[in-house]
Formats: structure tokens, C-alpha cells, sequence
């Protein structure tokens, strides 16, 4: 594993403090249990139990079910996760969750305990026939939606299902259209995102326009990277940190302790504090703990027109007096965010 140069952890610093007025529980059942974006994560539960207002030392870069990569003392250090942070023989950590990291002598260092989370973007998996959430960063503050204008072709659809991604974890959506140097002019779609509020960035790798627009934008945060494979998302890391040698992200999987890179979420320390968090649980993102009703709320402009409606339960599909196919006909609605909603929907 690469240990990638000191830098600067005034920004992880600075956003602990923010966190003093959140309660903490050392309940793990609640833990798995809660459906608010705030988690209560447990501490350890032995006899030398971990005080709620712990000063978490550390930030979980990568993990496998025993072990975890996690930055501690300005480097990536492997480190034991604690009995009592394990579940089913997993651990309820994720990239991204402040620790506290623990070293008594020459021993392992060893994750005690977990703070409770700010935000998390989750994905359903199915384990033994259950469905469970799987957590796949925790404290993200942006999810970094990456499309190119071409090769591979803009999808409109995608976005949509990560902007309910992103407002499902409460977590602030960033959408970068890359390779702008294949095109003429930017996708169409493009002003329907600004009219939602969502900032669009049109970079390139090839000749580097927007990458210092990007970079503002993510300075001081923790943002996941979404996108499918091939847009460029490996080559915008580079851009922005050109010490960052992402050829050798993976690890050894010929032992216990390096069992996990390959397949599970990682965190990056990109110089100039910027933090960005690359899953692959991101590209099978389903949507998750979103009903019917509240899917309407992820489309605003929807939403908006959907008061209107004669019934109040209406679906918008063939009820008599919808105001929402009344608005999709008049324009006020893109024909395509509807289609989008209505597809989101029926899955
Ligand atoms: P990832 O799978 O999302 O990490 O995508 P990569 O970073 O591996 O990029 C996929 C391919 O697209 C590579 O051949 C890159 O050289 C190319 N690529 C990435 N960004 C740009 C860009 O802005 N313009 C052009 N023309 N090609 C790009
Ligand atoms: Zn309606």
C-alpha cells in the first residue's frame, strides 16, 4: 500500500467541531436500525468502555471485515477494528466514519470506537435472502456525479437516479460533465440541472478547463465520486493531484489484512484538502428507503406541480386532473425529468 505524502489535517479538525451538538449512543441495535441520516455508531461495550465525547484521532480510508486502512497520525496506518465494532462478522465501519484509534505499546493499532455520522450514502444488498443497507461512506458532504459528453454517451437517466442518491443521504450533488473537449457546446440537459440548483462543471483532462473550477468546489470536503466506468473519473483524480498514483490503489489480496481494496470504497487525500471517496457501490447505487410518495420530494419541480393535483394521492400516471402531466404538457415540466420519474418509479 502506498502511504501517500503528509499532509494537513486542519480540515478533518475542523469538521469534528461541528459535530459537538449531536447526541451518541452505544446502542448497536439502534445503530443498525436508524433511519436518519445522523447514526448513532457504538463504541466499544467492554469494562474499559470508550466515553461518548471521545476525540475521534483518525479517518477510515478503506476497510475489509477485521481490518481497516485509516488515516491516524497525517498517514495510512492498517489497523485492527476493535470486537465490539463487528457485527456478523463484518464490521459496521465505512469509509469515510472518524475513529479513534487506539495503540497500547508495540501492539496493533486498534479502532475503539466510531463517531456518530453526519451523512451516509447507502446501498441495498441482499445477504442470505434479507435485504440490508450496506453503508458505503459515511460524513460525505458531496456526492460528485461524473458524466462525459461523450464516449461514453451523456445519460440523463443516471443522473437523476444519483441526484435522489444524493438528496436520500442528504448530501449535497455536484455534477461534472467531462470530456468537453469531444464536443460542440454542452449537453442540452444541462440547463434543466441549474434550474434545480445542482452546479454543473464542464471539465476536460485532455486540455484541463474547469479542473480549478472543480477543485474550488470540493476544497475543505468530503465528496464520493459517482460515474460510470470510463468517464474519466481516474483521470480527473490524477488531474487534480498529480502526486496521486492511482495504479497502485490496489493491494495485495494474498493475505488477510490486504483482503479488500479491490471491491469496497476508498478514501483519498488529495493535496490542498480536498477528500474524495471512490466506490464501487456507487455504480449499482439502487435507491434506497425511497417510497413513492417521498420520490416526488427528489423531484422538485414534481413536487411543485403535484399540489395542484385533483386527488391527493395522485400518481401522476392517468388520474383525471393532474397537474403534474397538465405541467409536463405545457412545457413547465421537461418531458425527459418526467419520463426519468416515472421509469425511477416503477423500479
Ligand atoms: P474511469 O473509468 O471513470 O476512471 O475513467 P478513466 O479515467 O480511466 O478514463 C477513461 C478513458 O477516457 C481514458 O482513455 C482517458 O484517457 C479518457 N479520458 C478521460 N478524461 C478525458 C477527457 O477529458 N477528454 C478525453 N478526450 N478523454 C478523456
Ligand atoms: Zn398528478
Amino acid at each position: 500500500m502506498k502511504q501517500h505524502r503528509k499532509r494537513t489535517s486542519r480540515v478533518r479538525n475542523r469538521d469534528w467541531e461541528t459535530q459537538h451538538e449531536q447526541s451518541f449512543s452505544h446502542d448497536l441495535k439502534k445503530h443498525l436500525r436508524t433511519n436518519t441520516p445522523i447514526v448513532h455508531v457504538a463504541a466499544a461495550q467492554s469494562s474499559d468502555k470508550v466515553p461518548d465525547d471521545f476525540e475521534p484521532n483518525g479517518l477510515v480510508v478503506s476497510h475489509s471485515k477485521k481490518w481497516a486502512f485509516v488515516w491516524w497520525n497525517d498517514k495510512e496506518h492498517l489497523c485492527r477494528i476493535s470486537d465490539a465494532l463487528i457485527e456478523r462478522d463484518s464490521t459496521i465501519l465505512a469509509a469515510g466514519d472518524e475513529v479513534l484509534v487506539e495503540q497500547i505499546e508495540d501492539g496493533e493499532p486498534t479502532v475503539r470506537a466510531v463517531k456518530p455520522r453526519r451523512t451516509k450514502l447507502s446501498r441495498h444488498a441482499i445477504e442470505d435472502s434479507r435485504v440490508s443497507e450496506q453503508v458505503i461512506a459515511a460524513n460525505v458532504d458531496l456526492l460528485l456525479i461524473i458524466v462525459a459528453a461523450a464516449k461514453p454517451a451523456f445519460k440523463p437517466g443516471l443522473v437523476d437516479r444519483y441526484l435522489i442518491c444524493a438528496e436520500a443521504g442528504g448530501v449535497e450533488p455536484i455534477l461534472c460533465i467531462n470530456k468537453m473537449d469531444l464536443v460542440e457546446g454542452a449537453p442540452g440537459d444541462v440547463d434543466i440541472y441549474r434550474a434545480l440548483g445542482v452546479p454543473v462543471i464542464l471539465t476536460s483532462c485532455s486540455d484541463g478547463r474547469g479542473v480549478e473550477e472543480l477543485r474550488t468546489r470540493l476544497l475543505g470536503k468530503i465528496a464520493v465520486l459517482a460515474g460510470q466506468s470510463g468517464v474519466g473519473k481516474s483521470s480527473l483524480l490524477n488531474v487534480l493531484d498529480p502526486g496521486l498514483d492511482l495504479a497502485t490503489r490496489e493491494v495485495s489480496t494474498s493475505n488477510e489484512k490486504g483482503k479488500h481494496t479491490t471491491t469496497s470504497s476508498r478514501l483519498y487525500r488529495l493535496d490542498g484538502d480536498i477528500t474524495l471517496i471512490d466506490t464501487p457501490g456507487v455504480r449499482q447505487l439502487g435507491i434506497w428507503k425511497v417510497t413513492f410518495q417521498e420520490l416526488a420530494f427528489y423531484f422538485p419541480e414534481i413536487a411543485e406541480h403535484a399540489a395542484g393535483c385533483r386527488f391527493r394521492d395522485c400518481t401522476h400516471s392517468s388520474e383525471p386532473g393532474c397537474a403534474v402531466r397538465a405541467g409536463v404538457e405545457s412545457g413547465d415540466i421537461p418531458e425527459r425529468r418526467f419520463l426519468s420519474y416515472l421509469r425511477i418509479r416503477s423500479s
